[in-house]
């Protein structure tokens, strides 16, 4: 882990050519990967300016909505304000930007039954998530206690938490953490952005393990989007044929983790526990149109396991697509006509 994110802390940006599109503008191909929000972000554009810094616009963009809005490490972040408000009687003022993801956040609570809750920052914290994901404490981890966990869970609770006339109340203690739906929110803000510059007129761009397909590539040929095979994550399952705009998401145990033991220990944890989730699947990954959306029911998917995660997943008019422990592929119908598994990957439907 540790060498990974030391390969890609360093900004490796290529630019070149990629010829005309038959009878189209010129189109210039920009790849970039950095770091940002605690994740990696790879950046595939296609423009016809060559001039245009779009590849460092994004990752500034993306840097502002963590520092600004999003972040539960950094003091300057609304969320950071909010936790620190925490227990007061009167509340704090919420922005229009946040009240509404907050909004999103309880209605997908709502419809996993509890297993989606954003107000687990004591729990995340007791589990040092944060830590794994920089590879910092590799090695030296050790599992929280039992009643630790119990003690922290009874500070969570999207039920708990209140939002009235542009004010959030949370109750003492509670800390909202918006790890699940971070990198769907982010993307949904670069849509926005793609949009209006005329000069991009293709992208796909991975943040963590959300994606976004945007416009096309300049010979015409539909975006394929990989899927990460759990069980070795340098192959993949298979992958998605998608035209034009689209968010991909996926949720998997192999994503951020830590050993104790010789268990090893992922970051997705199941709100009636307190521990990370078990449901029997490995790899959830969401198909919408929406980056919230595909970021937030991937994660509550993967708590809440193939059956329960079908029906929520139909309910909020997204396709799904999951991998089970013995490596069981299985999706909801409307996957199939994006879905093609990789030549070694033919286990499931
Ligand atoms: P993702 O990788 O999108 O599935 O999100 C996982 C991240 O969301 C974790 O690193 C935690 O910060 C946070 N998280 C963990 N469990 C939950 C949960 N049950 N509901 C909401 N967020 C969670
Ligand atoms: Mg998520």
């Amino acid at each position: 882990m540790k060498r990974f994110f030391a390969v890609w802390a360093v900004a490796v940006l290529m630019l070149f050519c990629c010829g005309c599109a038959a009878g189209g503008p010129q189109s210039f191909k920009v790849q970039n990967v950095d770091t940002v929000m605690g994740t990696v972000l790879q950046q595939t554009l296609y423009i016809s300016d060559r001039e245009t810094p779009a590849d460092q616009e994004i990752a500034l963009l993306l840097r502002k909505l963590e520092e600004e809005r999003l972040s539960r490490r950094l003091e300057t972040s609304e969320v950071s304000r909010l936790n620190q408000a925490a227990g007061e009687d009167s509340g704090s003022a919420v922005s229009d930007f946040l009240e509404e993801v907050l909004k999103g956040c309880l209605e997908i609570w709502q419809k996993s039954g509890g297993a989606f809750d954003i107000t687990l920052g004591a729990v995340v914290s007791l589990w040092d998530i944060d830590g794994w994901a920089s590879g910092e404490n590799q090695g030296v981890f050790a599992p929280p206690r039992d009643e630790q966990l119990r003690k922290a869970l009874e500070s969570c609770g999207c039920g708990r938490m209140k939002i009235e006339g542009g004010r959030l109340y949370l109750p003492e203690g509670m800390e909202l953490d918006l790890g699940a739906v971070g990198k769907g929110i982010a993307l949904d803000q670069l849509l926005v952005y793609l949009r209006e510059k005329n000069e991009i007129t293709g992208a796909v761009i991975s943040l963590g393990g959300s994606i976004l397909t945007y416009g096309q590539k300049p010979d015409g040929e539909s975006w394929s989007v990989g899927i990460a095979d759990p069980e070795d994550t340098a192959s993949i399952i298979g992958t998605l044929t998608l035209e034009g705009e689209w968010f991909v998401s996926t949720s998997g145990d192999y994503e951020r983790y830590a050993e104790a033991d010789g268990i090893r220990y992922h970051h997705i944890i199941d709100p009636a526990t307190g521990y990370p989730a078990d449901s029997g699947v490995r790899g959830v990954t969401i198909l919408a149109k929406e980056g919230f959306l595909s970021d937030a029911l991937s994660t509550a998917c993967f708590i809440l396991g193939e059956e329960k995660g079908m029906e929520l997943a139909a309910g909020c008019g997204v396709e799904v697509l999951f991998v089970g422990k013995d490596g069981r592929i299985t999706m909801s119908e409307g996957m199939k006509a994006y879905f093609t598994a990789a030549a070694d990957h033919s286990r499931g439907e």
